[in-house]
């Protein structure tokens, strides 16, 4: 929500991101979703078969343009995957799955059409593009990271996005799980490779661990700030966000909010508060 990020600031969005994918930028702009939801086809170089990672809001415009974009490639799209089921990633899933004829994968069941889960272990191989799927929960319970590793990259939903951080949903997103999710992404930076972030919304981020180390240290600090306010007489969720996001945009206090029932969550149950 706040503070630059490490990277390029004037990377654009939408368009070819690494050898395996290519972005199509949905029109639904905003103080929360940046400049939209980036709607991710992936497919392995040579392959007739193509993966749509978030199909996005319910914009027939816009779910036209990503099969456009797929048969531009000479790709067949076999099958659509959900990073979460915020309405913004997930609300034009059954229409798209409807126009695609594919099934949706999903963490959550409530989000799937088709016989098929979805959770953190699993290896897809989609025309020999290989997706590991990375359980990354905190943002929301639901939320998993996708891992190309013939690319280095990572989608990463909601977890980490292309520009300022983001929220923890609570009560649904638990700081404690996001904050393990971050630790899992550094160490798919630093160990295994992973330099590359394809966030679902704003720029792609070319050093993946420096992004990953910015949004551990922004999570401590505002936790120090939450804390501090608290030992302050700041008590009400209300009052902690005029204190400690007093820098934000006002648009983004409801977000603020729910991340601030988060964190004064974490420090009651570690005693800290
Ligand atoms: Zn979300």
């Amino acid at each position: 929500m706040s503070g630059l990020l490490p990277g390029d600031p004037a990377a654009s969005v939408g368009g070819e991101a690494t050898p395996r994918a290519f972005c199509v930028l949905a029109p639904n702009p905003s103080a929360m979703t940046l400049d939209g939801t980036n709607t991710w086809l992936l497919s392995e170089p040579g392959s007739d078969l193509a993966v749509v990672v978030d199909p996005g809001p319910l914009d027939e415009g816009h779910l036209h343009r990503v099969i456009e974009a797929a048969e531009q490639r000479g790709k067949r799209i076999a099958l659509t995957l959900l990073t979460h089921g915020h309405p913004d990633h997930a609300e034009g899933a059954a229409r798209f799955a409807e126009l695609t004829g594919t099934g949706v994968r999903a963490l959550d069941p409530a989000h799937r059409l088709g016989s098929e889960g979805l959770r953190g272990g699993q290896v897809l191989d989609v025309g020999g593009l290989e997706v590991r799927v990375v359980g990354t929960p905190g943002h929301t319970a639901d939320s998993l990271t996708f891992h190309l590793p013939a690319d280095g990259a990572v989608l990463t939903g909601d977890t980490v996005l292309g520009r300022g951080t983001t929220m923890v949903a609570y009560p649904d997103g638990k700081l404690g799980d996001y904050l393990d999710s971050l630790r899992r992404l550094h160490t798919m930076a630093a160990e295994r490779g992973v330099r590359t972030i394809l966030p679902g919304h704003g720029p792609v981020l070319v050093d993946a661990l420096g992004a990953v180390d910015y949004y551990l240290a922004h999570r401590a600090n505002r936790l120090a700030q939450v804390e501090t306010a608290v030992e302050a007489g700041f008590r009400t969720p209300a009052e902690v966000v005029a204190r400690v996001y007093a820098d934000v945009d006002r648009a983004l206090w409801p977000a603020a909010e729910l991340s601030v029932r988060a964190q004064l969550g974490y420090l009651e149950d570690h005693g800290l508060i």
